[in-house]
């Protein structure tokens, strides 16, 4: 989401003649910033910090992202040197003032297409109508907005006319998506994006297990364009953590959504997030949690050690009675579990053939994508791939991480 954002601020002041440049050169800072963990919003007051020194009368620093929903203007009175506080998607008046300081109309432009690369990331709704206890997004982004469907596509065909191969549709819970002017839900959506000419992948991304719904795994399933992956977090295996939580369905939901999906899409890519040490999580509760993510083989967990965020349910109504070393403890448990379960999936596309959107080089200068169930994937001796292109690989070896393959040449084996 951070990122959609970023690009979408890059885009605009890049339509206004300004050009990306490093720091010692740049005339204007702009920190863009996320405050999902304490650790994240520490970074950038430590950035803050830093750019005291970088700061001069003629240079401007910026800050944008979570950190204003949360702080507001309350940060110039912390960091005196900053001088516009810019709010999520509100960025006119901020550019309006850039270029009442600064001239760069007759600036070099940087062309359009480089910035959207491969993937175009598109947010369809902004903000959040849950209330997870532990989560500051819906206090920070508000409540949920949602983008028209010819807005999205409009924005879709003119990405795909600058170059974007793959489109990336954005919702902090992106499965509560629906048209507002009743044109239907997620499901409606994905067809009609996939539908546009040149979209040769289409993601979504994050959904929710108590919204997601079997017409969407069903337009997943019958799909050529749309991936086989679900980033579906589960926060925690255990319903007496799930409650207290408040995140709206038991493991038992859990699991019969992943069995459907299964069912319809036996390659399903699955990843999801899990907190770890959340209020009241007691030895067997972590337990369940562990059992949970050993049954069902996610092929990414992202853990995370539960750190209480000020204005949240969790934060203020529930006691952090998890020891800090106890946390650590679980999460490097559930770390090693994972990377062990990730590692014995990845071994099973060995041998298999998988179709790989390029998205670069590495800096062994291999091509590298990923495959349509998200997982790395790099290109051996790949001489003339380009980013961009969709092409047939055969996978030779697999690390916990990536698959490595040979180029399948149209008309049959793999070049040796
Ligand atoms: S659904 Fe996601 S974004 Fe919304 S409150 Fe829960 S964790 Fe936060």
């Amino acid at each position: 989401m951070n990122s959609a954002d970023s690009e979408s601020l890059a885009r605009r002041l890049l339509a206004a003649g300004y050009v990306e440049d490093s720091l010692d050169r740049a005339d204007v800072a702009i920190l863009n910033t996320c405050v999902i963990r304490q650790a994240s919003e520490d970074r950038v007051y430590s950035k803050l910090h830093e750019l005291r020194e970088w700061k001069t009368p003629e240079r401007t620093i910026a800050v944008t992202g979570c950190l204003v929903g949360k702080e507001g203007d309350g940060l110039r009175g912390r960091f005196p040197h900053l001088d516009a506080v810019v709010p999520i998607g509100d960025y006119e008046p901020f550019i309006a003032s850039l270029e009442s300081r600064y001239d760069y109309s007759q600036g070099e432009s940087l062309p359009h297409a480089g910035r959207t690369g491969v993937s175009h990331y598109v947010r369809v709704i902004q903000g959040c109508d849950h209330n997870c206890t532990f989560c500051i997004v819906p206090r920070v982004r508000g409540r949920e907005k949602h983008v028209p469907i010819d807005m999205v596509v409009a924005e879709c065909r003119a990405a795909v006319a600058d170059g974007a191969k793959e489109i990336v549709l954005l919702g902090q819970n992106v499965d509560d998506y629906h048209d507002p002017d009743g044109r239907g839900g997620l499901a409606a959506l994905v067809r009609e994006v996939e539908r546009i000419p040149g979209v040769k992948r289409l993601r979504f991304m994050t959904s929710h297990p108590q919204d997601l719904e079997v017409e969407l795994l069903e337009v997943m399933a019958a799909s050529g364009v749309v991936c086989r992956e679900l980033q579906l977090p589960i926060q925690s295996g255990d319903d007496t953590v799930l409650k207290r939580m408040a995140r709206g369905y038991q493991t038992r939901h859990y699991r019969a959504i992943i069995e459907r999906a299964r069912m319809l899409m036996p390659d399903l890519g699955l990843v999801t997030d899990v907190i770890v040490g959340f209020p009241g999580e007691s030895e067997q509760a972590y337990l369940n949690t562990r059992a949970l993510v050993d049954e069902l083989e996610f092929d990414v967990v992202h853990i995370a050690m539960y750190s209480p965020r000020p204005g949240t349910f969790a934060a203020t109504r529930m006691a952090d009675d998890v020891p800090h070393e106890e946390k650590l403890r679980r999460l490097n448990d559930l770390l090693a579990l994972s990377r062990e379960i990730a590692a014995r999936k990845t071994s099973r596309w060995v041998g298999r053939d998988v179709e790989v959107l390029v998205e670069g080089r590495d800096e062994l200068q291999r091509p590298f994508g990923r495959i349509r169930q998200g997982k790395r994937a790099i290109v051996l001796r790949g001489g003339d791939v380009q980013a961009g292109d969709v092409i047939d690989i055969r996978v030779m070896q697999a690390t916990a991480g990536q698959l490595l393959g040979l180029q399948i040449p149209t008309n049959s084996e793999p070049a040796a």
